[in-house]
């Protein structure tokens, strides 16, 4: 099989290109071609020895993501869904806003984690996605999208908040993202680059010092008894344990502020008593709130609160001195909201354990 040049970072590639006899500043070139021009064949690169480009041609590939559908929904959101073999797919959404334009990109086939109020783990786990199949999504929408007519990519923002949970396919995620802060490809920074995890502690321990970006935590609750029963991988690694790793985290965050998650579910989290609770539970930590209405899937078994029971809630949270925002919903209309997200899954052969715990390397 031939080998996927998508998957590798910069020094990888230079790495494969000293193991095939090629010089390694030519790997540069490659990487350039590929993620700064968009380039998906050898032919294309001009700058590179025709006997270099047919030796690539016979040993490698340049494997982007396939379209299968395409949705643009009344706001300008756009969901694809991305075909990634036997069967399987994933989804990504473009959200524009102004001046920014945010890429909410899927790190597995489905889901392990379980989390009740979300319609991706409603399908099960297949696998998690390689690196190439994570920045091809990056990849893909920059081509799709082009340019604004200054010449600037549309996308400013990558946000891993599509299907999966990021730091339960670590390696691959990290990789996906160097290659995305990488000047030489997407030039992204660790502040436009979010990682939204439902909170594997030693996970992101690790991520702090292999690759800290800008962090958003799915908090949900206030108390183990309401989070156990929305996140079972709060059993694990329940919430004093995650805030402990979120303070640890700052010390190398590219940002001063970790950002949490909570989506209002009717009657279940959103008593104000929460929110009052909430302002003890993270007092020590430098943090914002983003309050996300609940966005609805068939046999849910959830209702998001009400709007205005969501704004009481937010008052008391910044009266309690916490930034705290309201997630706009987005592209609804097309189910490309978050936790509407489901491509296909095929074949859940839940190859990881349960939560998808991944096997940690230290
Ligand atoms: N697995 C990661 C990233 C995925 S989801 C994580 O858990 O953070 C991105 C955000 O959408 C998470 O905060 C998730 O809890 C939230 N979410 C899931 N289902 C939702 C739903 N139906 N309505 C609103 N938000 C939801």
């Amino acid at each position: 099989m031939k080998i996927n040049l998508l998957n590798y970072t910069l020094e990888q590639l230079g790495e494969y290109f000293e193991s095939i006899g090629e010089k390694k500043f030519r790997a540069k070139q490659v990487f350039r071609w590929m993620h700064v021009y968009g380039v998906s064949t050898f032919e294309e690169m001009t700058d590179i020895a025709k006997s270099l480009r047919s030796k690539l041609q016979e040993l490698a590939e340049i494997s982007v993501p396939e379209l299968v559908t395409e949705k643009i929904a009344s706001d300008g959101v756009y969901k694809w869904a991305l075909a990634v073999g036997n069967g399987n797919k994933i989804e990504t959404v473009f959200i524009p806003d102004g001046e920014r334009g945010t890429l909410c990109i899927s790190s597995q086939v489905g889901c392990a984690l379980e989390c009740q109020f979300c319609s991706t783990a409603r399908q099960g786990f297949n696998r998690n996605l390689t690196a190439g199949e994570i920045v091809g999504q990056l990849w893909w929408a920059n081509k799709r999208l082009g340019k604004d007519p200054k010449g600037e990519k549309l996308i400013t923002n990558v946000v891993m908040m599509g299907m999966g949970e990021p730091l339960a396919n670590y390696e691959n995620v990290i990789k996906a993202m160097q290659i995305m802060l990488d000047d030489n490809a997407y030039n992204l920074s660790k502040k436009k680059l979010t990682l939204s995890t439902s909170g594997i502690v030693p996970a992101l321990d690790k991520l702090g010092r292999d690759c800290p970006v800008a962090l958003a935590v799915s908090l949900h609750a206030s108390n183990n008894e309401v989070r156990d029963k929305i996140i079972p991988l709060n059993k694990k690694y329940p919430i004093e344990e995650l805030l402990s790793a979120c303070k640890r985290y700052l010390a190398n965050s590219p940002k001063d502020y970790v950002t949490f998650e909570y989506v209002m579910l009717k009657g279940v989290n959103d008593d104000l008593i929460y929110a009052e609770e909430l302002i003890k539970l993270v007092r020590g930590i430098e943090c914002k709130f983003n309050l996300i209405p609940f966005n609805p899937f068939p046999n849910s078994g959830f209702e998001s609160s009400s709007r205005n029971q969501i704004m009481k809630f937010q008052k008391i949270l910044q009266n309690g001195g916490l930034i705290t925002t309201i997630r706009k919903t987005r592209g609804e209309d097309i189910d490309a909201a978050c936790g509407q997200l489901v491509g296909r899954v095929m074949d859940k052969t839940k190859r990881q354990e349960k939560w998808g715990v991944i096997h940690l390397v230290n």
